[in-house]
């Protein structure tokens, strides 16, 4: 208790920062919220624009544009869809991002003479390549600002994976247009060297300037903000999506080009086979080596997921007695205040420190200490709310964050939780000698916003050391 109170400890490096995750349910606020509403405005300005650039792309051609490099000519395709889709995908959910860049797709492909039922299945693809720059920067934790070199590089190798998906796109586009190869080669070209340039010359910096002040932006519409927390299920069920649609549409691509290719069925190899059952064979086995990656990959990323979250879960809490460490109160604590505070309602933190407890570890062996310390924590959870955060702050120290509470309930509480540790001895009912035990405990409260987490524990600290100086085993209420 007497330690002194440790300020300001860094921010945790692996807490998940990537992008939005939202309920569409959320839609359900539109009447009540006027911030929901302008957020569905937003929605619908994006994807008009989506799908008007999208017709805008067919009409001006703006495929494969030769763009030169040195001696070097690189078609690139100027798609917009693609830029407003992601961005808003990150800032604001996948489904914001993938409505749009499907619509856009369709319309384009609509407009461009694509029969309806094949231009249903090509808007796929371009939806998926959203889906999966989204997928990839939650996986790969990847902050939506681009902070740092990190955060760059691993979107650099998002750029380089997503537009893959392009191609599924491409086979179908040039088979359904009957181009010849040299014109879908080109095309090839021009979109996925597009797309690549598009995420890192206009995203990357849009996400890393803008993104801010326009994720601050969403976040003050709502009256809870958007969580940026995907959990493991959610990222296996799109992950498991995403694949099974990448199979399907590189299926129905090779497919679809195996009939436009027209061969002559005489035609033989150099070494004297038919070419279109070797041709076939290729076919399958191109397939079956993209369906095995997708899923490899699928596995691997949710694996990954899952494990990021463990290894949040474990770096939130401390070994011995299972409660949040100091990490995770700088962590909780903006976030409950910021709610309380939402609701109109006062934060109060308990500090309680055992008494005597050098004596305990003396007299009784420190695994016994250990094990006081165990049953203290379990006593002192059964005696709070669910919506109380407990951590273990020290050696025999703990520290319960009452959001929703005000100073005098939060007393009350104290007391509670003071009788419930002296009412019954500890260690009864196991191969140890009961210990008797009482703890100090100290409380504070605050209502005045901003609160600072430094400024209300070491109140509620200086509580707790009053208590001892009255003689332990007692609360003390820290002065308003
Ligand atoms: P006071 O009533 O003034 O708080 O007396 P105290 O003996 O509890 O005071 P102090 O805070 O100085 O001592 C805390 C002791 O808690 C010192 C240390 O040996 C013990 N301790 C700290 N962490 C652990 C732990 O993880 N396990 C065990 N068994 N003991 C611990
Ligand atoms: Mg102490
Ligand atoms: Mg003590």
């Amino acid at each position: 208790m007497r330690e002194q109170i440790t300020r300001g400890l860094p921010p945790l490096d692996d807490e998940y920062q990537g992008p939005a995750w939202w309920h569409l349910s959320r839609l359900a606020e539109i009447p009540h919220s006027a911030g929901m509403r302008r957020i569905a405005l937003l929605g619908l300005v994006v994807h008009l624009v989506a799908i008007a650039t999208g017709i805008l792309n067919v009409t001006w051609d703006w495929n494969g544009i030769p763009v030169r490099v040195g001696s070097f000519e690189v078609p690139v395709t100027v798609y917009p869809p693609f830029i407003l889709s992601l961005l808003t995908a990150v800032w604001l959910g996948p489904t914001w991002g993938l409505v749009p860049a499907y619509s856009a797709n369709l319309a384009g492909a609509l407009v461009s003479g694509m029969t309806p039922s094949t231009a249903v299945l090509f808007a796929l693809a371009g939806a998926l390549e959203v889906l999966i720059f989204w997928g990839a920067m939650v996986t790969l934790n990847i902050n939506p600002d681009l902070r740092g070199r990190r955060d760059i590089l691993r979107f650099l190798s998002v750029c380089l994976i997503a537009p893959t998906t392009a191609s599924v796109a491409v086979l179908i586009f040039n088979t359904a247009h009957g181009l010849d190869p040299v014109a879908g080669q080109r095309i090839w070209r021009g979109w996925i060297v597009g797309d690549i340039l598009q995420a890192l010359l206009v995203v990357a910096p849009l996400l890393h300037f803008a993104g801010p002040s326009v994720r601050s932006w969403i976040a003050r519409q709502f009256a809870s903000p958007p969580r940026y927390e995907v959990t493991y299920t959610r990222a296996a069920i799109i992950a498991a999506t995403t694949f099974a649609l990448i199979a399907m549409l590189t299926f129905v691509g090779i497919f679809m080009l195996q009939d436009s290719l027209d061969i002559d069925p005489g035609l033989r190899t150099r070494s004297g086979e038919l070419l279109l059952p070797r041709l076939r064979e290729m076919q399958f086995y191109l397939f079956v080596l993209v369906a095995a990656l997708t899923v490899t990959t699928g596995i691997f990323s949710t694996v990954l997921g899952r494990m990021g979250e463990r290894q949040r879960s474990l770096s939130r809490r401390e070994s011995l007695t299972g409660c949040f460490n100091r990490r995770a109160f700088y962590e909780l604590f903006p976030r409950e205040v910021e709610r309380a505070h939402r609701l109109s309602h006062g934060v109060s933190l308990v500090f309680l420190d055992i008494d005597h407890f050098k004596r305990i570890n003396d007299r009784h062996g420190h695994e016994t200490g250990d094990r006081v310390l165990q049953q203290l924590a379990a006593r002192l959870r059964a005696s709070v709310r669910e919506t109380d955060l407990l951590f273990r702050w020290g050696g025999e120290e703990f520290v319960v964050l009452l959001p929703h509470t005000e100073p005098d309930a939060a007393t009350v509480l104290a007391e509670r939780v003071r009788a419930a540790v002296e009412a019954r001895p500890f260690l009864e009912d196991e191969a140890f000698r009961p210990v008797r035990v009482t703890v100090s405990v100290g409380t504070a409260g605050a209502a005045d916003y901003p609160i600072d987490p430094d400024e209300l524990l070491a109140r509620a600290d200086a509580a707790c050391y009053r208590a001892k100086e009255a003689g332990r085993n007692r609360v003390e209420a820290a002065a308003a």
